[in-house]
């Protein structure tokens, strides 16, 4: 008997058959009423839904008969399929040669009479029939045929409808599944989020729902927990604006993590509007079947560290601006290496041309011989003791043979991960502030000295008019020109000084030690001025045997310096302490009084050659600035130290301090 054949079209059928789910299931009331009704209406004993598998018929339904399926090769149903739109209809089996050898017409159930309407799905695949067997001759009416139809449309209806309902039950099913895994899932990524010391969250959802996010991302959010169960747009409404949802809805759909580092973002946070650098990455989490179940949001505040290190580069900038406008030189020296690198600048001031080499040996060479030892000392010091310098020396020019003074500052740097230790710092060319100073000094010098032996003759007449007084008794002759010694008195120690800056230009100043009681020194300063003074009241404390081995004239200079400032700069009858003590292993000496004081501003520059601090109680007060000055370099000249304690209206204690004779 010929069968239906099994072709690509065949397998099609076949395939949307299984997807109805209807094969071996149980009888359905629905399915057997409509078998009932069939066999009723056609007047047949026998009505069957049969279903066409790839070797056998099926029935769903089986009135009349107690089998529910048979080899396909038996199957009258195989044949109606063949012309899906139409009823067959056998009226004598015997007699067809399709079916007359079919054994269920020569046996059980002797079929004869058959006529089977197929069951065609929407998408026009027949599944099978349904159909009613007799085992007698007939032929069906109209209205029997139509019956057959209607009831065969029936089937058809009730298969679609049941196959959605088993779609939806799935679908169900599934999202029953999936939302268990989630909740396990959820309680998992929960507690990492907890505690990690990240900002993190948990999106779930095209909406990028707010399942979870630990304290730093609410503090990062500027939210409460109120955010949870949330879309991300309405929870944040102020970072959606920024385009979070979109990009995120990318990761969760294309499953793709997505990160940026110092992201720049400026949103309202907790109702002021701030300005963040994020690093932050978005990671869709997957199940293990590959799908993304949500989304992790993970946030670093890098804000302080980006701000950082923008000051540190807008100083960097700011600084080489500096270092430009002011024509400074700058240099580098690797201190394993000691590799120099100049800049084009100090080449230029060293008098090399920008492409020479220009090495620290070649640098060294330009400097004159008197110099050198002081500065190679002191980058030798910054180096192995970290102490930065600032001096000033002059370098003779490599090609034009100029000479030209500098000032070079030097700075050790240690070392850290990244960078080498080294020294480096900045050269300015003061040429002509030099110049100028010397202009000054060659100035006061032939002045002070042109003064100078006019004023010694002047002195000496004045003397002999004084012996003269004396012996005339004339008591306002003797006042006069005890004044008038006074004055030259005051004169002679003026031009001294105007002598000794002279002197000192960049030399140091010569010392002349000899080894001396403190304590006699305080003596005889004490002797002269307690004769000279009226307005004030000279306080001089008991000094102890103190041995120093030092210049006398020159430290009896600065004491007097500091007691002739402190009668200048407090109103009269007020007092003055001078006082000589031992401090470690330095005689220490203090000259305290409570005139005007200093401000701080004044405080660090008092000592500078030819500074006075700017003030009207100053003005009417006659001074050049260059008493300190010259009591510095004398205190220097002994390695000793010199400096001033004061606040403005209360006072000041100007001191020094020199080593003893023992620790010399
Ligand atoms: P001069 O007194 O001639 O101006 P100095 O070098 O001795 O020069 O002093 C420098 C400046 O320091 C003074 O002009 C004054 O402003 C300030 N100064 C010095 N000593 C005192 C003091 N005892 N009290 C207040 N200011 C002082």
């Amino acid at each position: 008997m010929p069968d239906a054949p099994i072709n690509a079209k065949e397998l099609k059928r076949i395939e949307a058959l299984k997807s109805y789910n209807i094969l071996d299931t149980a009888t359905e009331k629905d399915y057997d009423e409509i078998t009932e009704l069939a066999a009723a209406i056609c007047g047949t004993p026998i009505a069957l839904i049969s279903f066409i598998d790839k070797d056998r018929q099926w029935f769903k339904s089986a009135k009349g008969v107690d089998v529910s399926e048979t080899d396909r090769l038996y199957s009258f149903c195989a044949h109606a399929i063949k012309k899906p739109n139409e009823l067959m209809q056998v009226e004598d089996a015997h007699a067809d040669s399709r079916f007359k050898n079919n054994p269920l017409v020569t046996g059980a159930p002797h079929i004869t009479f058959y006529a089977g309407m197929p069951l065609v799905d929407d998408k026009g695949h027949a599944l099978g029939s349904l159909c009613v067997i007799d085992s007698i001759t007939k032929k069906l009416n109209d209205t029997q045929r139509k019956g057959l139809e209607i009831l065969a449309s029936q089937v058809v209806d009730k298969l679609i409808l049941r196959k959605h309902l088993i779609t939806l039950e799935s679908a169900n099913q599934r999202v029953k599944r999936l939302n268990d895994l989630l909740k396990e899932k959820e309680g998992e990524a929960m507690q990492i989020i907890k505690n990690t010391p990240l900002a993190m969250a948990l999106h779930t959802g095209k909406e990028m729902v707010i399942r979870f996010g630990n304290d730093l991302m609410l503090k990062a959010w500027g939210k409460t927990e109120a955010v949870f169960g949330l879309p991300f747009n309405m929870a944040l409404p102020e970072l959606a604006a920024l385009n979070f949802p979109l990009t995120m809805q990318r990761c969760y759909y294309t499953g793709e993590s997505y990160s940026q580092t110092e992201a720049h973002m400026s949103y309202v946070h907790n109702g002021v509007l701030r300005e963040f650098y994020y690093n932050y990455s978005f990671t869709p989490l997957k199940s293990a079947d590959g799908t993304v179940w949500g989304l992790l949001n993970t946030a670093l505040d890098v804000t302080e560290l980006v701000k950082n290190r923008l000051a540190i580069e807008r100083a960097e900038e700011q600084l080489r601006v500096a270092v430009q406008s002011a024509n400074l030189g700058t240099w580098f020296i690797d201190a394993n290496t000691r590799e120099f690198i100049p800049s084009i600048r100090l080449k230029e001031i060293f008098g090399f041309n920008p492409d020479d080499a220009m090495p620290y040996e070649a640098a060294l060479n330009q400097i004159p011989e008197v110099y050198k030892q002081t500065v190679t000392q002191a980058v030798e010091d910054a180096i192995s003791t970290g102490k930065p310098y600032d001096i000033e020396y002059p370098v003779v020019g490599f090609h034009d043979g100029m000479t030209r003074w500098v000032r070079a500052t030097g700075k050790m740097f240690p070392g850290d991960e990244t960078h080498q230790p080294n020294l480096s710092g900045t050269m300015l060319d003061i040429t002509d502030r030099k110049l100028e100073e010397q202009r000054k000094q060659d100035f006061i010098g032939i002045v002070s000295h042109e003064l100078k032996s006019p004023l010694t003759s002047l002195k000496g007449y004045l003397q002999i008019l004084e012996a003269k007084a004396k012996k005339l008794t004339d008591v306002s002759l003797l006042h006069l020109t005890s004044k008038a010694l006074s004055q030259s008195n005051k004169m002679n120690a003026l031009i001294t000084g105007f002598l000794d800056v002279a002197r000192l230009g960049d030399t140091k100043i010569k010392l002349n030690r000899t080894t001396f009681d403190m304590a006699d020194l305080v003596k005889n300063s004490e002797s002269e001025l307690l004769l000279n003074v009226s307005t004030h009241t000279v306080i001089y404390a008991p000094v102890k045997h103190t041995l120093v081995h030092a210049d006398q004239d020159k430290i009896e200079q600065v004491v007097i310096n500091f007691i002739n400032n402190a009668i200048k700069y407090s109103p009269d009858y007020t007092t003055i302490k001078v006082d000589c003590v031992t401090k470690g292993s330095n005689a220490f000496v203090t000259v305290k009084d409570e005139g005007m004081g200093i401000s701080e501003k004044d405080r660090l520059r008092v000592f500078e050659r030819f500074y006075r601090a700017e003030s009207k109680d100053i003005n009417h007060i006659s001074g050049f600035g260059i008493g300190l000055y010259i009591c510095q370099e004398i205190i220097r000249g002994h390695g000793g130290k010199i400096g001033v304690d004061s606040q403005l209206g209360k006072g000041s204690t100007f001191w020094f301090e020199i080593p003893l004779a023992d620790a010399d």
